[in-house]
């Protein structure tokens, strides 16, 4: 899977896909014999100001009829996409998302389906009042949600949508991922050490999950 994120703060989203799961998923691992592994995925980012026609890099605008706030512009956003699959030969398995707040609700089971369907996914991230209508009729795009709240920015719903699609691709929750991590949810748990104190009030981890009897600990979790 390639990831493309078209917006205006490449750097804070790169420091997130850089780390943990994320970045080693970018990255060939030269792990001995059977357990090396390759790339499960790559992230690019585009910054639509690189595609501005504006000598101060200017890609936001007044809104047409009025009304409050600046509008991010159709071109440099087109540009910017044509860049990232512009080229690509098998349009069929590329998918253009547009952060929204009054797009289709994102869940478990789009994630599914977009780490299955797709070789390129496209997240474009709105800023202001939000994107000029026209880039989605062009891109034939579909507008997503990450929640039923408004945010600044569609960056925070871009890496909420990687991070879920990524989860879905093989290999990505490697070998050293414990099944608990592979799985939507992995209800109540537990680690060392079995007592802690605090504010002078004891807490021990429930003797289910001490008993080593599996079946009664998975019911006790009520795990998915
Ligand atoms: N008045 C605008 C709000 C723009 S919020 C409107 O009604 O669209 C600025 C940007 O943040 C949006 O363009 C979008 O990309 C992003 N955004 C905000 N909330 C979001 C949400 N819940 N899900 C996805 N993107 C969101």
């Amino acid at each position: 899977m390639n990831f493309h994120v078209i917006t205006l703060f490449p750097e804070i989203c790169q420091a997130y896909t850089d780390a943990s799961v994320l970045g080693r998923a970018q990255k060939t691992d030269k792990g001995r014999g059977a357990k090396s592994r390759g790339k499960k995925m790559t992230v690019h980012y585009y910054n639509p100001r690189d595609f501005s026609k504006n000598k101060h890099r200017k890609i936001d605008d007044r809104p047409y009829g009025g009304g409050p706030g600046m509008v991010m512009q159709a071109e440099p956003i087109l540009k910017a996409w044509e860049k990232a699959v512009g080229k690509k030969q098998d349009q069929k398995k590329i998918k253009t998302l547009i952060m929204s707040p009054r797009g289709k609700q994102f869940d478990q089971k789009l994630a599914k389906q977009y780490a299955k369907k797709y070789d390129h996914l496209v997240l474009i991230s709105g800023r202001y009042e939000g994107i000029d209508a026209r880039v989605k009729k062009a891109l034939k795009a579909d507008e997503v949600s990450v929640g039923d709240y408004v945010l600044t920015g569609g960056e925070l719903p871009a890496l909420t949508i990687i991070d879920a699609v990524a989860r879905e691709i093989p290999g990505v929750l490697g070998e050293t991922d414990s099944l608990e991590d592979r799985r939507v949810t992995s209800g109540e748990t537990y680690t060392r050490p079995e007592t802690i104190e605090y504010k002078r009030k004891k807490y021990t981890v429930p003797k289910v999950f001490t008993s080593g009897h599996h079946a009664n600990i998975e019911k006790k979790r009520g795990s998915k």
